[in-house]
């Protein structure tokens, strides 16, 4: 089964704005990631089958501090260990999350014209959020609202930097 992709889910190192619900703040996201980290570590899963035991160790609804228990951090990095990319093509989501999730930014973003798409894509870089920022802000769908304000402020001749 193949799942929904958008670049967006690339950018800044990954982002997890749909791996949780009602994020609080940074520094709560922060310890619940370390400590699924340090949970993975320990079981260190090598197999498919310990992957899926690491999984299921938790029910999906069982979130850490409002963030999925499978998300951790890996070479300075936020990844989910369950994700085809980490299992050469295998989807160990499935069943766990919806794998076909898009947010409403990610949504927008695929029916905006290719030129549009360029100037979100500086305009983000240009932001630099890290990824735990641009996570929230993708869930919250609050860097589009700002990108369209811009955009669309009467009179602006705003256009990306460089
Ligand atoms: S919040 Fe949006 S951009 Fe981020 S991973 Fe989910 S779908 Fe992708
Ligand atoms: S299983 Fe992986 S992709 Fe799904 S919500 Fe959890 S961390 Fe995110």
């Amino acid at each position: 089964m193949t799942y929904t992709k958008s670049i967006l889910c690339q950018l800044n190192n990954g982002c997890m704005g749909c791996c949780g619900r009602a994020f609080p703040s940074k520094e709560e996201i922060k310890k619940a990631i370390e400590k699924n980290t340090s949970e993975f570590k320990e079981l260190d899963p090598q197999t498919e089958k310990e992957l899926i035991k690491f999984r299921d160790r938790a029910l999906p609804t069982d979130l850490r501090n409002g963030v999925c228990r499978n998300l951790i951090q890996k070479d300075n990095k936020i990844l989910c260990p369950l994700h085809p990319k980490q299992n050469n093509g295998k989807d160990l989501r499935e069943g766990h999350c919806d794998i076909n999730y898009l947010c409403q930014t990610a949504k927008e973003f695929s029916t905006w014209p290719k030129h549009k798409q360029k100037k979100f894509l500086k305009f983000v870089k240009d932001n630099e959020p890290d990824n735990i920022d641009y996570s929230i802000k993708m869930d919250k769908s609050s860097l589009l609202e700002e990108f369209e304000k811009k955009r669309l402020r009467p009179g602006s001749n705003w256009r990306p930097r460089g």
